[in-house]
């Protein structure tokens, strides 16, 4: 007898737990700003209540949803909670997760434009909105010699213009031969240490990555830049590449890109903007100021999956000249021939990244956009920005506070005047209280609290809530303290 066991979710099977599955998101969003932030599990919690062995036997679905509320929700740390005030946002939001959703049903692998071509076109005509959208330069519009792709992070965008730079310069020898010892890379102090990765990466090495000094306010230092490439070409190394940043991850500073750029343009260096969660910013015509000198960039990224209600993973990443990025990257083994691309009309994204398969991943950012509007997008960030300021007004009002840093959009780096072990404490105690999230840095050597407003359904009174329990936390320390 053939055996005709089958062990599939039928499509019936499917509606009925999938309803369950949306109902359950649906409760978890209405009853999440009442979960502790902050998980309290213990290294080694989750996996010692797991079972040893994997099932022999298929079980029930209603197991496995009861499992996710028994055994995982108490090791997840909540993101989507309205009072998630620590790092940068990964924000989402119900279109992104339905279109999310949509893409996992598809199961699309979108490397080529033929191997389903919506998965590419929509991807370019979405990036081409957000070109508009964002007020970038029409450099970067696919209609143009540029274009953008999706990535899964900013980490993954920075390293291929950070590739992409180091083929311009070594007129694509690099990738044959090895990038040699002499080209050097430049950013500031404050930026994301993903490019120290990318320059670890790229073969750069990181004693050839310059981390260039920054300003009072931890921007970069335009003429400090001018003097290491100066530096650098005297000896006779081969400058290639500087990233700037609007919005830096420890306090929000805006690098000065006018003058990053007109160093760059000296030089014929690559110039890379890293824009990973203030870029979003720029939805509001008001705050582009902060991207002025973008126009002059070779290459750009900003990731919707940290402010723009975009959930995890969803980088856009621009460069002016496609052609280049894509001698840099592509490969094309006998399989993945055909004649779409031979034809020269349409873009393989697999020329753009670095693995080979990519995700449906702009059927989320489609559905945002349209879910939201402009205008929807632009009012939330507008509030986002103003609860923040807000939030930045209390501290400075009050005399045991400070405000460290300039808080030009939604993240504001202020400190407890005491000690660095008094502001640890307050913070430490307010995480673990579970009624708030809010992480730390360093600045000019002293610790300093990070408060950041991004979070899709913070509202006012979260801002308030969380204000009120910081002021508490303070109190009960400087009782103890006297
Ligand atoms: N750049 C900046 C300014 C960031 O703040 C971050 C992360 O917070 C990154 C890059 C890295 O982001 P990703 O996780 O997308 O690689």
């Amino acid at each position: 007898m053939p055996d005709t066991r089958d062990f599939h979710m039928t499509p019936a099977q499917f509606r009925n737990y999938g309803k369950q599955v949306v109902d359950w998101i649906a409760d978890y969003y209405e009853r999440v700003e009442s979960l502790p932030v902050l998980s309290k599990v213990r290294p080694g919690e989750v996996r010692q209540a797991l079972p040893h062995e994997p099932p022999r036997s298929g079980e029930d679905f209603s197991q496995l949803l009861g499992d996710i509320d028994r055994l995982i929700l108490p090791g997840v740390t909540h993101w989507q909670s309205p009072k998630f005030h620590a790092f940068f946002p990964a924000n989402a939001s119900g279109p992104a997760i339905l279109g999310d959703l949509l893409s996992s049903a598809l199961g699309v692998q979108g490397m080529l434009w033929a191997t389903s071509p919506a998965c590419t076109e929509l991807e370019t005509h979405v990036l081409d909105w957000l070109v508009g959208m964002l007020g970038l330069p029409g450099k970067f519009l696919s209609s143009s010699a540029g274009g953008g792709v999706i990535h899964d992070t900013a980490s993954s965008a920075t390293l291929c213009a950070m590739l992409t730079a180091r083929e311009r310069a070594t007129q694509f020898a690099a990738n044959r031969q090895g990038p040699g010892g002499n080209l050097a890379a430049y950013t500031s102090t404050q930026a994301h240490s993903s490019v120290e990765k990318a320059a670890m990466i790229a073969g750069i090495g990181l004693d050839n990555l310059r981390l260039i000094e920054t300003d009072g306010n931890y921007a970069m230092n335009a003429e400090a830049l001018a003097a290491a490439v100066e530096q650098d070409v005297r000896e006779g190394r081969l400058p290639f590449f500087v990233m700037g940043t609007v919005g830096t991850t420890s306090s929000n500073a805006m690098d000065p890109l006018p003058e990053i750029a007109e160093i760059c343009r000296r030089h014929g260096l690559w110039f890379h903007v890293d824009a990973a969660m203030s870029g979003t910013a720029a939805l509001c015509p008001e705050f582009r100021r902060f991207q002025q000198g973008v126009e002059l960039a070779d290459s750009y990224c900003f990731n919707p999956h940290k402010w723009m209600f975009t959930n995890f993973d969803c980088d856009c990443f621009f460069v002016a000249d496609r052609a280049a990025l894509i001698k840099t990257l592509s490969i094309l083994p006998e399989y993945l021939k055909n004649q779409a691309t031979e034809s020269g009309a349409v873009f393989d994204y697999r020329d753009w990244q670095i693995p080979l398969g990519r995700r449906f991943r702009s059927l989320k950012l489609w559905f945002v956009i349209r879910h939201y509007g402009v205008e929807g997008l632009q009012y939330h960030v507008r509030q986002h920005v103003a609860m923040a300021q807000s939030f930045a007004d209390w501290v400075r009002r009050d005399g045991r506070f400070e405000v460290v840093a300039p808080a030009p959009l939604n993240l504001v780096c202020f400190r407890f005047r005491g000690s660095d072990d008094d502001n640890q404490k307050l913070m430490d105690r307010l995480n673990q209280s579970g009624d708030l999230y809010l992480t730390h840095t360093k600045l000019s050597g002293c610790i300093v609290l990070r408060f950041c407003v991004g979070q899709t359904n913070t509202e006012m009174r979260h801002v308030e809530f969380a204000w009120q329990r910081i002021q508490e936390e303070a109190s009960r320390l400087q009782a103890e303290t006297k």
